[in-house]
């Protein structure tokens, strides 16, 4: 991840950096604008509210992440974790890693989609809401995580790479209760020269 994501100002609201209805058919537009506007910017709203006059005030998400707990901590992850999220689809999206990353993946797990099944696997079985990571440490292993709630590797220590975003409001609205579909059409959209780029960090 870039260090302009990790520094995105508490009240600043991260634009999507495509159109609404650029990743139709997988994401609706309709999704896009309850998931961006209301549901992620209502995190973002309710993390300046709960922090203003606070240590936390001026300080980047990511460090309030790494420092806070209770509502403060499932506002800022949230937050973050949708920061993460809407920057790696793209509707031109490259889809496959290259390079050391893909070396990593075929090490790993023996192949890119033996790394989605497992992912999608480990998302549908997800009990209520959560996430689940591509995480990296700082020598490069990858790891694969399951998270309830607003969780996210950060608190592991690991740099977050790519999530799925399990939480009824990411899909219901096209996918209804079909949670296995939502997530198989997503990796369609997911950027992979944008996770590439976040493992540079582990250079
Ligand atoms: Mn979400």
């Amino acid at each position: 991840m870039t260090m302009t994501t990790l520094a995105a100002s508490l009240v600043a609201i991260v634009e999507l950096p495509y159109a609404y209805d650029a990743l139709e058919p997988y994401v609706s537009a309709e999704t896009l604008h309850f998931h961006h506007d209301k549901h992620y910017a209502g995190y973002v709203a309710k993390l300046a509210e709960l922090t203003e006059g606070t240590r936390y005030a001026d300080m980047s998400l990511e460090e309030i992440v790494r420092s806070s707990d209770g509502a403060i901590f499932n506002n800022a992850a949230q937050a973050l974790n949708h920061v993460i999220y809407f920057e790696q689809l793209a509707p031109k999206a490259k889809h496959h890693p290259s390079g050391r990353l893909l070396r990593a993946i075929d090490e790993r797990f023996g192949s890119l989609d033996e790394l989605k099944k497992r992912m999608t696997n480990m998302a549908t079985t997800l009990f209520g809401s959560g996430w689940v990571w591509l995480a990296a440490d700082h020598d490069g292993e990858l790891y694969i995580l399951s998270k309830p709630n607003a969780g996210t590797p950060l608190t592991d220590g690991l740099i977050p790479l790519l999530c799925l975003d399990v939480w009824e409001h990411a899909y219901y609205i096209d996918y209804r209760n079909i949670r296995k579909d939502a997530i198989e059409n997503l990796w369609r959209v997911i950027d992979w020269s944008v996770v590439d780029e976040r493992y540079r960090a582990t250079e």
